[in-house]
Order: C-alpha cells, then structure tokens, then sequence
C-alpha cells in the first residue's frame, strides 16, 4: 500500500467525517497542504475551492495577513481563560466587530462554533424575558427551510423536515414554524408572503421571545434567496409584537452577499447578530452573539434574580482565534475584498445566465459568491430527481477529475467559493461546473 491509500485505510478504521455515511465507501481525499484558492491533495492533485471549506476560507488558503497576526500572537499566549481574565485581542476584536456590524447591535459574547453561537442567542432571547418579567415568553419562531445548526437548541429551530434531523423531533424543543417566502432575492414581499409568519405572531407573541433567521437567503436549506424587504417586514412585526431578531449571519457574514453582512441589503437591524464560519476567515473556530446594549442591560446585576448568564466554554474568547479573526478583518483592508469582489459577482451573473439554458437546470439561484443550482429531472414540470440519484454527488465527481471541488446540497449544485477568488480560478470553476452539470445529466 503506498502512503495514500495507507492513510485512507487507518482514516476509515478510526474516523467518524461529519455528514458521511459509514459504509457506503463513498471516496474520500488526504489533503496536503492548501494556498490560495487551491487545495492540493496528497497524491498531487491541486483542486479549485468552489466550497471554503465549507463556506469559510474567505480569503483563501495560508493568507499573509491572518499567517502574520497568529504567528505574532503565538509568541504571547496561545490560550488562557476567559473567566474573570480578559487581553488584547478580544478587546481588539470586539471593538472591530461592533464597528463593522449595525449600530443596534453593541457586545460581544464569543463561542467556538455557530451552532453553539445559535444556542446562546436563544439562551439569551428567553432569559431576556425573564429578566423583563415576562417568563412566558419562551419560544422561538421561524421560518421553514432554515438551518441553523446541529445542536438541540439549533435542531429546535432548523427545519423539522428538511433539515436532516426529524429522527430527534420527538425531543427536541416544540417551537413555532411559519412558511418560508415565496418572493426571490428581486421581488417585492407581497401580504401573502408574510401571511403565515403574521399569523403565528398574532396567535402566539405573548409565548415568543425571538425570531430566528437567515437575512437574505437560507444557505444549507437550498440556497433560497428571498426579498430583503420580507426582512424589512419581520423586523416590523418584532417591533410591533415585541418579540427580539436574531439574525444568523454564520453563512452570509464577511462578504458572501457581495456586502459585509447580508442584512445590509436593507439596512435591518437585529436584537442579535450571530457569526460563525468566516469570521476568522476559515482558519480557527471562532463565533460571536452580538447583541443590542438594551439585551446586555437587562443581565444587570450581582448574581441575583437570575440575572447573570450562565454560559461558557472552556476555550471561550481564544486569543489565537481573534488574532486570525482580527487578520481576517485587515485582509479585508489590505486586499480591497469587498471591492474587487464585484467584477466577480457580474462575471458570474453573466455566466449563470447560461447555467438556466441547461437541459436539467430548473433554477440558478445567486447573490454576491453564494450560487445554488438547482437540478431537475423534468425542466417543465421541476420534478426532482430522486434523491438515490445522489446526482448533485455525480456533478460534484465529474467536477474533481476536472480539478474542481464543489459539495452539494442534495439536488442543489452549490458554489461558495473563496470571497478573493482571482477572476481566472472563479472562470475556471464556473466552466468546470457547466461542464460537470452537462456531464453528469446528459451524458449518461
Ligand atoms: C453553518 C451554519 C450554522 C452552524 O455553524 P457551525 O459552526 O457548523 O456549528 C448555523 N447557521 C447557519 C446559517 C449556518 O450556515
């Protein structure tokens, strides 16, 4: 056995891989090393990352900005505590971020993954209430089709369907589910859009305490774009209802929309903001609650009258993950991301037009580095493929031997590549892809 194969075989004997099935010998690839936008696997193939690992490597692969901000933390401390100790850099970070996100929102509390970055806003949202002496205020309301993690508290207000995992629904949280918007991305939100989010609130506000959401566009459920202005109205209807906004920006934050934050898009602010995934540009795992200063007021207090947030993970606040968080930020500056970025998102608007001309392409679904194409069996009649088909897997294997690395949701072929992708590498992913969607659906 040469060193590859000996590394799959000991890889399959010890390891479980998130979101895999055991047994079903689907392939799997040792990684080298990786810089830039490239991925260069141990048996010397380079790989194009049409994925960021998994939508978080903003500015690619071994970036100069965030290598030189860890490797000078480093020298200081790698990790201490953050009970009742505080340093630089997450002061550093959090005046950063307040900086860069809405003016509604002002503190930071940090955790170490999204999911977990989920579970405290909801924690926060109920004990809010609490603290406002409105204990029946406890649920969460949102919407279908949104994903926001897979921890209970997450599972509780992912999909029940959709969302992977319906095996748990027996125990998880019952919250309030309204139906997703049928407006896209360039629509205007009708009354009857908003209708069944509306009506859950009129039914159930005095037992919710917060709505969760995806701004703009719900990721892992399918890429489903939809009307800023929907978002504008839930903002409203939180106002009105006096229920809290939690905006989950884990996916949509530091670019992907083509701006900073999704929620700009129409310039809503939320009670909390959450971050995840690029927010150190893909390279340590860092997550941030943001919340509003009225929210942080209302934990006031000396430890009594249930006040003080009881929440905190041993690595909390790592000072190495808020270095590459802080360089993450500078490589924003340096590298003019945000700006160079829209010549990209023309190239592709114009190129995906030509993704809908595709025999079992029923709808390309796109905003800023975020592209969903949806494959169907029957263009007239969107009739799915059958999930066996597994054929989002069949593009994605073409897309490989093509150099190319793209994980699909189900039947949604899915580009996130990196934010600072060079225009030569985003042509090149973008015809592999075409070729690829031929391939697999044509082709056989
Ligand atoms: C990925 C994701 C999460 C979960 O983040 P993890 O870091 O994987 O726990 C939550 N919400 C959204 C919108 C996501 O895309």
């Amino acid at each position: 056995m040469n060193s590859v194969q000996n590394l799959i075989a000991q890889d399959r004997k010890l390891l479980w891989h998130p979101y895999s099935a055991i047994g079903a010998d689907l392939p799997i690839f040792p990684v080298k090393s990786a810089q830039g936008v490239r991925i260069k696997l141990l048996d010397g193939r380079e790989l194009i990352d049409g994925m960021s690992s998994w939508w978080s490597a903003i500015h690619g692969y071994n970036h100069p900005s965030i290598n030189q901000s860890l490797s000078e933390q480093l020298q200081s401390m790698a990790h201490v505590m953050f009970g009742g100790l505080t340093h630089q850099p997450a002061v550093d970070l959090a005046t950063k971020l307040i900086e860069i996100t809405p003016a509604s929102v002002q503190t930071v509390f940090f955790a170490d993954s999204g999911s977990v970055a989920v579970e405290v806003a909801i924690k926060m949202a109920i004990q809010y209430w609490y603290a406002k002496q409105q204990p029946e205020k406890n649920k969460l309301l949102t919407i279908r089709y949104g994903y926001h993690g897979d921890t209970f508290g997450a599972m509780s207000v992912t999909d029940p369907v959709n969302g992977m995992h319906s095996l748990f629904s027996d125990i998880l949280s019952q919250q309030f589910f309204a139906d997703a918007p049928k407006c896209d991305f360039s629509q205007s939100c009708t009354d009857q859009d908003i209708e069944s989010l509306l009506s859950q609130l009129e039914k159930n506000h005095h037992s919710i305490a917060a709505i969760i959401l995806e701004p703009i566009v719900q990721g892992a459920g399918g890429m489903r774009f939809y009307s800023p202005e929907y978002l504008r109205r839930v903002k409203e209807l939180c106002d009105h209802f006096n229920v809290l906004l939690i905006l989950d920006e884990i996916a949509t934050g530091f670019g992907r929309t083509g701006k900073m934050f999704a929620c700009e898009h129409e310039d809503v602010t939320p009670d909390m903001l959450v971050l995840g995934k690029g927010l150190t540009g893909g390279y340590l795992p860092l997550s941030a609650t943001i919340t509003t200063q009225e929210v942080y007021d209302a934990f006031l207090g000396d430890y009594e009258e249930f006040k003080t947030f009881f929440h905190g993970h041993s690595y909390a606040g790592n000072p190495v993950s808020c270095a590459a968080s802080l360089g993450n930020l500078e490589a924003f500056e340096n590298y003019n991301t945000l700006h160079e970025l829209q010549d990209k998102v023309q190239f592709l608007e114009d190129e995906l037009k030509e993704f809908g001309g595709l025999k079992h392409v029923g709808n390309v679904r796109n905003k800023g580095a975020m592209v969903g194409i949806e494959l169907v069996q029957d263009k007239e009649t969107k009739e799915p493929y059958a999930p066996e088909l597994k054929m989002g897997w069949k593009v994605a294997d073409h897309a490989m031997k093509d150099g190319v690395l793209l994980r699909p949701l189900g039947n949604v072929v899915v580009l996130m590549p990196p934010v600072g992708i060079p225009m030569e590498d985003l042509k090149k992913l973008v015809h592999v892809t075409y070729s690829s969607i031929k391939k697999a659906t044509e082709d056989s």
